[in-house]
């Protein structure tokens, strides 16, 4: 029989192509590869559907070439995910699809897989055997593994010839052969950590947590606790209450490079379970093998970054997302997915619990736990004697500041290491000054290409753009009249380590942001050298604000947030609030009191007041009200249509145009076109059009207008421009 198959290929297509395959059976190659003809060549495609028999009748449609995969890929559950995504971020299906899938499965190669023997319970084995002992040692050998075993452990076990004598075996059908994955995952260090005992409000928690897993249909849950409560505890136990049952449990985290101390945490706390591990900073090979892993069900937990949403699991049982504030969980280009969002999604079509862990919800999810969307659970103090850490407000107006530290800040610095602990720098800048300016005729470092500063790092003596990647050599001389000195303004981690060398020669100084981390392995060795270095003072970027348990950190500083208190963009300030509780929450760990210092030309700002006064929850609850004023998210949904020319006129206008499509409608408000807060960017100017709507269906609809105009606007192909729904930015 012919049937008719519904295929995604990766090409910028809204929709499905249809193709015919004979088989009895369509439906189990739905999530199955397929090589079609495609134009004059041909195309890599996953079978997502079968097509409606009289809809495509008409038509004389193409065979599909080859069936590349014996099962399928993607099982019912991970197509209708994927189908659903498509919908909701307006995305082409191919490319959501291809996005869904490892690497190394995108170009068509086979699964890898690796040949195992398995001995078959036999009576008549012994009669069978009598007079081959080499086989009969063999058979007995198999039968007490009890578990398929490799060929490297057969030739270990029998020696030269074991594949003779298993043959043999084979044809005498006491022994099967099976293909299946290699073993891998994350190496144990074998120590058996001693199980922490839980705190009181710990142990209420988790017993509330218990109760919750346990419904029929759990909701999603938040669990808001201040930064050092004792989160990761909870979930380690909710996972063991999952292996238990033997289900498979997905973390998802912001960046595992940053945190190697938590996959640590759950390699000690498992050591005999198998942990699956997938990241950025895998290459292809081994990502594919976590993602076999999980689909085989051979990995009991795995731990991911965003795009583990779509790792496809034999038998999945819990979500757990780790500080889902974070908004690397949203792509920022191509397919511009959350994370978490789609893990929500696929919790619910799981009907499995989903758990959210963070010290700074984000104000939809506190919103969504506030309305009764979400259970709401609460840890509100750290275990044993570590407390929440005193915080500081230095007013920095009129200060003379020894390059950007204020007096006090130094004397506290001081303090801290005379009694041989820690401190940390928080300034969101890398390099040494964010710009090089002439003082004779005011030249400015701009990037030639983007409308922005150089940002000048000393070190390498280079100007590096940090939007467009440009990097030129900084000359000695202004370029534009030859004045031979010229000055920096502004402060970078570069500079500021600099100038802690010169107060503190004595003292070893680290510093962690993306240029002394790029290197595979450096972050860990200076988070090792933190860990192995009483008496030491650590600068950094925002990199330094995540999840990071420094015991002996006493005192953290944070320099220059203020161009964040000022900004117009509306999540500027929610972005502020998690950053510093977060940077804040890295002092005081275990049971020295921890002291922040924050310096600011700012100090009246009345979010700020609250934050530092009411805490984080105050401070989100104050910002949600704001919202509510204005209706902006979560009180409406957003979606933010970018566009890309070589002119910023031809950018403007080409959304003047898909704003036309969209008829007006009440619920729907529409800004824009307006340039983007960054106007230009390697060599492109941009634009923006936000269409605001009073509920996603509204919004939906709007989108869809947009892209139903697609193919008018195939023609101007110099103009890019796409659709991100839900924008964690407007710019
Ligand atoms: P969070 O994830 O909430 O920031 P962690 O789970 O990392 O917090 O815990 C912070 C620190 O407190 C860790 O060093 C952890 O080992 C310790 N800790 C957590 N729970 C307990 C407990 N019940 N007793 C003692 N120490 C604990
Ligand atoms: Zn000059
Ligand atoms: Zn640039």
């Amino acid at each position: 029989m012919e049937a008719k198959l519904l295929i995604a290929v990766p090409r910028p297509l809204r929709t499905l192509l249809t193709y015919v395959h004979p088989t009895p059976n369509p439906i189990d190659l739905l999530g199955c590869r397929v090589s079609v003809p495609l134009g004059h060549g041909s195309s890599i495609g996953v079978v997502l559907g079968l097509a409606d028999e009289q809809a495509v009748n008409q038509y004389k449609l193409k065979a599909i070439k080859t069936l590349l995969d014996r099962e399928p890929l993607l099982d019912a559950h991970l197509i209708e995910l994927i189908q659903w995504s498509t919908r909701y971020y307006q995305h082409t299906i191919g490319e959501v699809v291809f996005t869904a899938l490892p690497n190394a499965l995108r170009d068509g190669k086979p699964l890898p897989q690796t040949t195992t023997w398995q001995a078959l319970h036999k009576p008549a084995a012994s009669s069978q055997l009598k007079r081959a002992k080499r086989q009969a040692d063999l058979y007995q050998w198999l039968i007490q593994q009890n578990v398929p075993c490799s060929a490297s452990a057969l030739h270990a076990h029998v020696g030269d010839g074991w594949r003779q004598v298993l043959v043999a075996l084979i044809n005498k059908g006491l022994v099967q052969e099976q293909l299946s994955l290699p073993q891998t995952g994350l190496p144990s260090l074998g120590k058996v950590t001693p199980k922490l005992e839980l705190s009181e409000q710990q142990n209420t928690c988790l017993e509330q947590c218990r109760v919750w897993i346990k419904a029929p249909n759990p909701q999603p849950t938040l669990l808001h606790g201040v930064t050092g409560s004792g989160k990761t505890e909870i979930y380690l136990r909710l996972i063991e209450d999952t292996l238990a049952s033997h289900k498979q449990t997905l973390i998802l985290v912001p960046e595992i490079g940053l945190t190697p101390q938590l996959v640590q945490r759950f390699t000690d706390h498992f050591p005999e379970q198998h942990i699956s591990s997938l990241h950025s900073g895998l290459n292809d090979t081994e990502r594919l093998q976590g993602w076999m892993e999980a689909r085989s069900g051979q990995a009991d937990i795995v731990i991911g970054t965003r795009s583990a949403v779509f790792t496809a699991f034999a038998h999945l049982g819990l979500i757990i997302i780790d500080e889902e504030h974070d908004t690397s969980f949203k792509q920022q280009e191509g397919f511009r997915y959350h994370g978490r969002d789609l893990a929500i999604k696929r919790a619910q079509m799981l009907n499995i619990p989903i758990l959210m862990g963070t010290a700074t919800p984000a104000l939809e999810t506190l919103h969504n736990a506030e309305q009764g969307r979400y259970h709401y659970f609460r840890l509100e103090q750290r275990p044993g004697k570590a407390r929440q850490p005193s915080l500081e407000v230095q007013d920095i107006r009129g200060q003379h500041l020894h390059s950007g530290l204020s007096k006090l800040t130094l004397q506290a610095l001081e303090r801290t290491l005379e009694r041989n602990e820690q401190a940390m720098l928080f300034i969101n800048r890398r390099g040494f000054a964010p710009m090089l300016l002439c003082p004779a005729c005011g030249w400015l470092a701009h990037c030639p290409a983007c409308s922005s500063n150089m940002t000048y790092h000393a070190r390498k003596s280079r100007l590096i753009c940090h939007h467009c990647g440009a990097d030129e050599r900084a000359e000695s001389h202004c370029p534009a009249c030859n004045h031979p000195q010229l000055m920096t303004q502004g402060h970078g981690t570069e500079r500021i380590e600099l100038v802690l060398q010169q107060y503190f020669p004595e003292t070893p100084i680290v510093r962690i942001d993306r240029d002394t981390t790029s290197r595979k392995g450096a972050l860990e060795r200076h988070l090792e050298t933190v860990r192995t270095t009483e008496r030491l003072l650590l600068v950094g970027t925002q990199m330094l604000a995540k999840g990071h348990d420094f015991p002996n950190l006493t005192l953290v500083v944070i320099l220059d947030v203020d161009a964040a208190l000022l900004s117009s963009e509306y999540h500027a300030l929610e972005r502020f609030g998690q950053l510093l509780t977060q940077v804040a929450g890295r002092s005081g760990r275990s049971d020295k009191p921890g002291h922040v210092i924050l310096q600011t030309t700012q100090p009246q700002h009345p979010m700020l007041l609250t934050l530092l006064q009411s805490g984080y929850l105050a401070f989100a609850r104050q910002l949600i009200e704001e919202r509510k004023r204005w209706q902006f998210p979560p009180f409406s949904y957003q979606a933010l249509i970018r566009a890309e020319a070589a002119e910023m006129e031809q950018a403007l206008q080409h959304l003047e145009q898909l704003r036309a499509v969209i008829p007006s409608q009440a619920g729907v408000f529409i800004m824009g076109p307006v340039p983007a807060p960054l106007e230009k960017r390697a060599e492109r100017y941009r634009a923006q059009l936000l269409v605001q709507a009073e509920s996603r269906h509204l919004r939906h609809i709007c989108l869809t207008y947009l892209t139903s105009q697609e193919k008018n606007s195939a023609n101007q192909k110099s103009i890019r421009w796409s659709i991100d729904v839900d924008p964690v930015e407007l710019s």
